[in-house]
């Protein structure tokens, strides 16, 4: 599975969206972050190099400093609607100043 870390707060311009064929990466306007949904990722690293920010990281790769993103993007999924996560994220403003 690929993990959204650290990085991505305050960015969340949407590059990893843009590319995920399976649209398994998901956030609400009211989230500071972007967050990867492990049952439905398919570990095709696709979002991984085009982060501008180097967020994204194989769960097995998140630097020790942000493994504590790794339950953060798992616990992210628990108990919610995803039809109603699909829609919020794609009202969910992106940022347009990222560091590209
Ligand atoms: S690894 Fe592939 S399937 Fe998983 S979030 Fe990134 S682009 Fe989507
Ligand atoms: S590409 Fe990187 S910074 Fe942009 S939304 Fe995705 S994880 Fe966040």
């Amino acid at each position: 599975m690929y993990i959204i870390s650290e990085p991505c707060v305050g960015v969340k311009d949407g590059a990893c969206i843009d590319v995920c064929p399976v649209d398994c990466i998901y956030t609400t306007a009211d989230d500071s972050q972007m967050f990867i949904n492990p049952d439905e990722c398919i570990d095709c690293a696709a979002c991984e190099p085009v982060c501008p920010v180097t967020a994204i990281f194989r769960e097995e790769e998140v630097p020790d400093k942000w493994t504590s993103y790794v339950p953060v993007n798992y616990n992210y999924f628990k108990g919610k609607d995803l039809s109603q996560l699909k829609q919020a994220t794609q009202e969910a403003p992106r940022k347009v100043n990222a560091a590209h």
